[in-house]
Formats: C-alpha cells, sequence, structure tokens
C-alpha cells in the first residue's frame, strides 16, 4: 500500500527540518517514502490532503499497564502503597486471560484515539497482550514485570513463576508481527524482589540482547528504604547486578540522586517521566530540567490508567512542559520542543524502535490533528498549539506502521462495541462482583 499525504503541515522532530509546510510525506509499505516540497513522482494507492490538519510523529507511550484500563480511577485518593496493596493487588489477584484482553483492547482503543502508535507495556497475562496488540496494529515493547516475594535463598528459576513468563513470552512473541512485538526483559520494582531474582533477570535480557523495564524510586519511601537496606539507591544496587548492561526503561525516576543521574546517562538508562501519575498519588515532582542537563534519555508515560485516569500523552507533554517551569521558576524550563521529544523521539531511543521522526526511511507512524477546531485556532505557532492546546481528541488519524488504523473516530482494526460489551458483561464483573 502506498499512501501520499499532501498538503502538509508538520512538525518532524528531524533536526534536518522541524517543520514543515506545504509538504509532501509518501508512506511505502509500513515506512516513509520521502518528505519534500517536491510532489514525488510515481501513482499512489491513496492521497490525503492534510489542509487544516498538522502531522507529527506518532506518540510513543514509553512507560504504560494497558489492561489497567478496566480499574480506571479505582482507589482514588491513596498513596501508592495504600493504593497498591488495599485496591490493586487484590482486584488483580481476579484477573484472567478474558480479563486482560478485554482491558487491553479498551486501553488500545484509547491510546490509538488520541495518537499513540507505540508503547512500553510492563503486565501479567503478557501473551495475552500481545495477541491484542497484533490485532489492534501499534508496535509495542512487553515486558512482564517479574516479583518475588519469597526469602531471597529459597529463590530458583524453576519455582518463579515470572521466570517461566519471561522465557515463554520471549520464545513465543519477540520479533512478533515483523517487529511490530518486542519482549523486554523487567524486574517490576526493587522493593518487590531481590537480588537472586535481579541477577537471573539481568542474565536472561544480556543472553538475548534485550531491553530492560524496571520502576525506580518511585516514592521516597521506595527510595529511602532501599538505602537504608542495601546502603544504595535503586538504580545503583540494580546496576551492581548487571540489570543495566542493555541500558533500560526506568520508570518515574523521581527520586533519582545526582550521581544516578550520572550513571544513567553512562548505562543509557532512560528516565520516563510520568507527571499525571506521580502527581495523583502523591508521589512528587521528577527533576526532568536537571536529568535533561545531566544527558539522560527523558521520555514520557501515562503509567496505568488506575492512577492517571486516561491514556491521553498530550496531557503528559503539556504537564511534562508546565510543571517544571512552575516547580524551578523558570519559563525556559522544559521547551515545547523538549516536551515533544519526550513523546516521541526520546520514547523511541528508549524502545530501541526506529520511529518518532518523519523522516525518509523511518517506520510510517504519523499522526494528524484537525487543526480547525477551536481550541487549535488560531495557530500562531504549531509546536506551541501542539503542546499547550491540544488534546488528545483532536487527533483524527492515526497511522502506525504505515497501515491507517484510526479515521475520523472510527476503528479500523478494534471493534469497539465488541470491547465494551466485553469489559462491562464479563471483566467488570469478574473482578469486581
Ligand atoms: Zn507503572
Amino acid at each position: 500500500m502506498s499512501i501520499l499525504f499532501t498538503n502538509v503541515t508538520a512538525v518532524t522532530m528531524d533536526p534536518a527540518r522541524p517543520v514543515l509546510k506545504d509538504a509532501f510525506v509518501a508512506v511505502e509499505g509500513r515506512s516513509i517514502a520521502s518528505v519534500g516540497t517536491v510532489r514525488p513522482q510515481g501513482e499512489f494507492d491513496r492521497v490525503i490532503d492534510c489542509a487544516g490538519k498538522v502531522m507529527m510523529p506518532g506518540l510513543v507511550n514509553a512507560h504504560t499497564h494497558v489492561p489497567m484500563a478496566l480499574m480506571r480511577g479505582y482507589g482514588g485518593g491513596c498513596d501508592l502503597h495504600t493504593w497498591l496493596n488495599d485496591y490493586i493487588f487484590p482486584a488483580e489477584d481476579k484477573l484472567d486471560d478474558r480479563c486482560v484482553a478485554a482491558g487491553a483492547a479498551l486501553g488500545l482503543a484509547e491510546m490509538i484515539a488520541s495518537g499513540t502508535t507505540c508503547i512500553a507495556d510492563m503486565y501479567m497475562n503478557t501473551e495475552t497482550i500481545a495477541q491484542t496488540i497484533l490485532e489492534a496494529g501499534i508496535s509495542a515493547n512487553l515486558a512482564c514485570g517479574a516479583v518475588y516475594f519469597g526469602a531471597p535463598e529459597d529463590f530458583s528459576p524453576e519455582t518463579c513463576n515470572d521466570c517461566g513468563n519471561h522465557v515463554r513470552l520471549f520464545e513465543n512473541w519477540h520479533g512478533a508481527g515483523d517487529g511490530q512485538i518486542k519482549v523486554d526483559a523487567s524486574i517490576h520494582a526493587e522493593y518487590t524482589s531481590c537480588p537472586p531474582a535481579w541477577e537471573w533477570v539481568a542474565d536472561f535480557a544480556q543472553k538475548h540482547g534485550l531491553g530492560m523495564h524496571v520502576h525506580v524510586s518511585e516514592t521516597a519511601s521506595e527510595h529511602e528504604k532501599c538505602l537504608e537496606k542495601y546502603g544504595m539507591t535503586p538504580i545503583a544496587l540494580l546496576d551492581r547486578y548487571g540489570v543495566w548492561a542493555n541500558g533500560g526503561i526506568a520508570a518515574h525516576c523521581v527520586w533519582v540522586s545526582d550521581e544516578d543521574m550520572e550513571l544513567m546517562r553512562e548505562r543509557k538508562i532512560t528516565a520516563v517521566h510520568n507527571p499525571v501519575s506521580n502527581l495523583k498519588l502523591a508521589s512528587g515532582v521528577a527533576r526532568v530540567p536537571a536529568l535533561l542537563r545531566a544527558g539522560v534519555n527523558v521520555a514520557l508515560g501515562t503509567d496505568g490508567v488506575a492512577s492517571n485516569n486516561n491514556h491521553d500523552l498530550f496531557e503528559e507533554i503539556k504537564l511534562a512542559a508546565i510543571l517544571h517551569k512552575g516547580v524551578s521558576g523558570d519559563p525556559t524550563a522544559v521547551s515545547a520542543f523538549d516536551a515533544l521529544a519526550m513523546a516521541t523521539v526520546n520514547g523511541a531511543n528508549a524502545l530501541r524502535r526506529d520511529t518518532g521522526v518523519i523522516a525518509p526511511g523511518k517506520i510510517a507512524d504519523l499522526i494528524l490533528l484537525d487543526f480547525t477546531q477551536p481550541n487549535l485556532f488560531p495557530c500562531h505557532d504549531v509546536m506551541e498549539n501542539l503542546v499547550y492546546s491540544a488534546r488528545g481528541s483532536n487527533v483524527c488519524m492515526n497511522m502506525a506502521r504505515g497501515k491507517i488504523i484510526y479515521e475520523n473516530g472510527t476503528f479500523l482494526t478494534l471493534d469497539l462495541e465488541k470491547i465494551r460489551a466485553e469489559v462491562e458483561g464479563y471483566a467488570l464483573p469478574h473482578i469486581f462482583g
């Protein structure tokens, strides 16, 4: 399938030409074939006139738990640890594959409609999520988030469920859909496992060349308890066990130290900023300007919608851009460009994917926003409108891997009515009674 976009206004995230006007973007198969101001030669299966619209790279949600869409807003008014122990863990105990499939489909529908084309997800029943991703059409790095609550001396990969889950997920799904799905090794967090588990996961990642996905220093108490117990911060402690040998995704990083930031730059560890979730759970505000100054790659995530309560990355983009201005008193603390980079090219780097930029040869993950909507008109500066004025509901087209999967309110890979019926008819009664 070949598609030509005409009359394109775009924020490309390509330093060679950051903003395009009156341009042509051609897509051939799953890649961007050409970008320029001269109409490319040849016939196209479809031509899309982008007058009144703005194109940007599809958004990368670098830390989420997509099936948690079922628990949207559940357990509000709590700190992280109360919320997890009293609400989320008991609800998750009741999940089965069918619930997870329904929740994943619902979460993916919301993501697709608000412009996301690529995610890094950490959750259980991960093979079920993989199947749903294949159907939905976006790209995903999937991780099963190893937890181990037993005594360290009793740890054995044969009896640790999440070791088996890592092996099955990798063998059955790594590279599936011609690279649509990648598998990352994963430790849920320092406080939900122990050194022998970290060693096993680190070794598994190194043996297979996989990325790594871990919750790190989300709350002050987690960070302080780790220092008390091990005499090291979570980032440094996990490094000692080889967890970051291939770099990785460190979700949250609210309480990381200056020394941690140095190590993160050296090891190519991405800090995934989840401002809405961190504020809602009263976890704090990550020092994003300091992370950027230290040369750390910073990406954006929604986290699960049980603590967000939506998957609209435009909210995270705006908050990432304004929150740190307010905290620091510096109106240049995080620029509009920085915030867009976090949601696109930086996320792509974190997931080790060739996307997040509108340039020839890149994967064709592209979205269009309707700039005739009242909240986007007038437009003095395209980048400013995308960061400070846009909402996910302004997205009118989502192309993932060269295929249009959502257009003008219609889902082309998912059946929203069927998803709603499955959530209401099966998943919610199964979990909540
Ligand atoms: Zn999380």
